[in-house]
């Protein structure tokens, strides 16, 4: 089926040129490549590495950092790329997130001018890959309290502990490493042919599955000194990396959602029940005006939360409020397509059911829905709830 955007607030008439032509480039990457390469990477649970080359090619890995050899976009065209990502799958914007907003982004805002030189740019080629592991098996959205340490050593740092969940640790080439020093939280850029480190992939997945997840194994890792990222000084070092990987997800599940509601509408208007096509029936449009009117709002906000940051007026609410907000709009929106669909719903022969799994995922991580809204709530209260 062909993929029809779904845009009623004519929100694209305010790109620039450079936005029009970065959102093309990007439709046109997923059309021809990144949307066919789906169905079977899903099914087999792997990522089409093979497109990581054409990915740097287009300038997506690290697109906002400025110099490096990275792109300097700005937010809305920053979003856009995320948007047209995961409108073919959640998948592709996750390991984008990753490596740019994460692992460049962490080396980017706190690393010395020699990483961001050494790294930055085989980074942004796609040449070095990179993950973020900052979650434990105890410790999820409570990271505060984690237990991998680094003890300080003739050298460098030896790192000890285990890491669960970490996207695109089985493929990288390093790691951003969160640990305790000292009893503070630091960023270490590790390299994953070190002795001691092992990664685990998490092979049982009902989401995300186009895409590694792993656990990770430090028995000792000894990093040297200059893998310590100087400018990380505690958890809020990490969350300043997240900040920005949220931002994409904002974008990036309104590309989900459209991409739902452009199967929908086309099925619904193809397929007859009694006589006539499904979208005759008032309360299938009543459901199309309710998806259409939610994806709307969410997408607005996308567009405001890009002219804040523009603006450098972003505050981390809002980063909150819209993460929370546009991925339950978009999760509401997959389920609401997928029982349209009826039973052709629950097949890969259509997205909806594919989006809706993912976005489970990103529910999840980056901030669960309940800490979103407890930051929120403590912003507009004074009263802290989370712990
Ligand atoms: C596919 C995938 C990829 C991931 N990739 C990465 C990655 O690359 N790097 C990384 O570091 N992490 C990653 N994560 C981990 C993710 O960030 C965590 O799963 C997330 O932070 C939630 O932690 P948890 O799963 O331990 O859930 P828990 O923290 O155990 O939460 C379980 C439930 O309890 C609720 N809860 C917890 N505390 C409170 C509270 N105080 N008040 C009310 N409700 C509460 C939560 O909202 C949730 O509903 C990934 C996760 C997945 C699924």
């Amino acid at each position: 089926m062909a993929y029809q955007p779904i845009d009623l607030l004519d929100l694209d008439a305010q790109l620039t040129e450079e936005e029009r032509q970065v959102r093309d480039a990007v439709r046109s990457f997923v059309e021809r490549e990144a949307g066919p390469a789906v169905r079977d990477h899903f099914r087999e649970g792997t990522f089409p590495m093979h497109l990581v080359p054409p990915m740097a090619a287009l300038g997506i890995f690290g697109a906002p950092i400025e110099g490096y050899g990275c792109a300097g976009l700005g937010p809305i065209a920053h979003g856009l790329i995320n948007r047209e990502l995961e409108r073919a799958d959640s998948g592709f914007r996750s390991f984008t997130s990753v490596q740019s907003s994460l692992a460049m982004g962490a080396i980017h805002l706190h690393g010395s001018e020699e990483q961001r030189a050494r790294y930055l740019p085989e980074m942004a080629a796609g040449r070095i890959l990179g993950a973020f592991a900052l979650t434990e098996a105890e410790h999820g959205s409570d990271p505060a309290s984690m237990e991998t340490r680094a003890l300080k050593v003739s050298g460098g740092y030896e790192i000890t502990g285990s890491k669960h969940w970490i996207t695109n640790a089985g493929i990288a080439h390093v790691i951003i490493v969160w640990a305790k020093l000292d009893g503070t939280i630091r960023g270490f850029i590790v390299d994953t042919t070190l002795p001691g480190l092992h990664t685990h992939d998490i092979d049982n997945k009902l989401s995300m599955r186009m895409g590694v997840t792993s656990t990770i194994g430090l028995e000792g890792v000894v990093v040297p000194e200059e893998c310590l990222l100087p400018g990380t000084k505690g958890l809020g070092s990490a969350l300043a990396c997240l900040n920005t990987a949220r931002y994409g997800i904002i974008w990036g599940v309104t590309g989900a959602a459209s991409d739902c509601l452009s199967q929908t509408l086309e099925y619904t208007k193809a397929r007859h029940q009694f006589g006539k096509p499904l979208a005759s029936f008032q309360l299938v449009q009543a459901k199309l005006a309710d998806m259409a009117t939610a994806l709307s709002q969410a997408q607005l906000l996308a567009f405001q939360i890009g002219r804040l940051k523009e603006a450098g007026k972003l505050h981390w609410s809002h980063v909150s409020m819209a993460k929370y907000s546009n991925v339950r709009v978009a999760l509401d929106i997959a389920r609401t397509c997928r029982d349209l669909l009826g039973a052709a719903g629950i097949t890969d022969d259509f997205s909806p059911l594919r989006h809706a799994l993912n976005l489970e995922t990103v529910s999840t991580y980056e901030g669960t829905q309940h800490m979103h809204q407890l930051m929120l709530g403590r912003h507009l209260t004074g009263f802290d709830a989370i712990s």
